[in-house]
């Protein structure tokens, strides 16, 4: 990273707050953040309303960290679209582009890699290179933007990294992204997911944010998440249960529990049994997901039609459930596994693609 602060993490308020600082007037704070979270522009020559001697100031204090769309893959099949991003130190990450009836869907990484270690993820095989700043997330959802010229409604905090080991960036980012005077984006369109950082959930959950909580449960005893989930052996399920329903009484937004199905390893009858008792005891919607082999690994996917019978088996228990639509398959998978391929193509993240 750089020395200089990134201008587009600071929020409206520390934006004022740094104007008077610097000893402008105050609507300066409004025409910039106009310009970076509106306009969404990056660049200070296209910041034409503002005086040579505010931006030499700005220069002088701040970078505008950015985040460069260096690769593009288009889906045939769906239209989505997956994103390398070069970082300005030369760190790469990777967004996606879901196109759904609804809206423009953007996957956000929170990290250049992961330090929670699950072992059917790709995303944590090379550790955490670094935590993103607010504004890294934010420029990931205005990049897709600009390449597709639409407006982007929903956010899944999704990608690489685990938004709440970056706790501090990713509130930052929550507020700055649904800021009136900039991108307003909706914190209901806003979902993040966590392993299950049990503090940080609660502390979450006491900001009252909008925004819905996904919780990456996969396993329905603490001996099998301990098998397949590093963070079960800090935090028991019981725990994470009791952090998810904490969540649910202060913002009102039903948990969704994400659950990846490994063939043989948590898809059996006595995992049904457990999903049943844990949605009942949480207000909750459960995500199947058939497991994205990632080629480091052994796992597989459960067949389509042992999700489709969990999935019946739970909707006869009066059970939210979905098995979540695979998109952009013909473009590589997903949950790092892009990033991987880049950085083992080219060497490192810093070579020009
Ligand atoms: N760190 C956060 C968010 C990252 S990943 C978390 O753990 O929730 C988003 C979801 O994809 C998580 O539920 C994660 O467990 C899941 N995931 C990661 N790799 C996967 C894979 N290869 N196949 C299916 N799901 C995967």
């Amino acid at each position: 990273m750089s020395d200089k602060q990134d201008l587009r993490s600071l929020s409206y308020d520390k934006m004022r707050q740094t104007m008077k600082d610097i000893g402008e007037k105050p609507f300066r704070a409004d025409q910039i953040f106009d310009w970076l979270h509106s306009k969404k522009v990056s660049d200070y020559s296209l910041m034409t309303n503002l005086p040579a001697s505010l931006i030499r100031k700005l220069v002088q204090n701040f970078e505008i960290y950015e985040t460069r769309r260096v690769q593009v893959f288009v889906s045939g099949i769906d239209g989505t679209r997956k994103y390398i991003h070069r970082l300005n130190d030369g760190n790469v990450i990777e967004t996606v582009l879901l196109k759904y009836d609804y809206g423009n869907t953007v996957c956000i990484s929170s990290q250049a890699g992961c330090r929670m270690g699950c072992r059917f993820c790709a995303s944590t095989i090379d550790g955490l290179a670094r935590n993103l700043t607010a504004g890294e997330m934010a420029g990931q959802v205005y990049s897709v933007e600009d390449d597709i010229k639409e407006r982007v409604s929903h956010i899944v905090v999704m990608g690489s990294g685990e938004p709440l080991d970056n706790f501090e960036n990713f509130t930052d980012f929550i507020e700055l992204i649904t800021d009136e005077h900039g991108a307003n984006i909706s914190g209901r369109n806003i979902t993040a997911s966590t392993c299950g950082i049990v503090p940080k959930m609660i502390e979450l959950a006491d900001r009252k944010y909008a925004i819905t909580l996904a919780l990456s449960l996969h396993a329905t005893t603490d001996e099998k998440r301990k098998q397949i989930m590093p963070i079960a052996n800090k935090y028991s399920l019981e725990q994470v249960l009791d952090a998810c329903r904490y969540y649910f009484d202060k913002t009102g937004r039903r948990i969704t529990f994400e659950y990846s199905l490994i063939e043989g390893v948590n898809d059996g009858a006595e995992d049904a049994e457990g999903l049943i008792r844990i949605a009942r005891s949480v207000n909750s919607h459960i995500n199947l997901i058939p497991v994205n082999p990632i080629k480091e690994r052994t796992y597989r996917a459960t067949s389509r039609n042992a999700a489709l019978a969990l999935k019946n088996k739970l909707e006869k228990n009066n059970i939210n459930v979905t098995i979540r639509r695979e998109m952009g398959r013909d473009i590589s998978a997903s949950c790092g596994q892009l990033r991987r391929s880049f950085i083992n193509d080219t060497g490192t993240g810093d070579q020009n693609a």
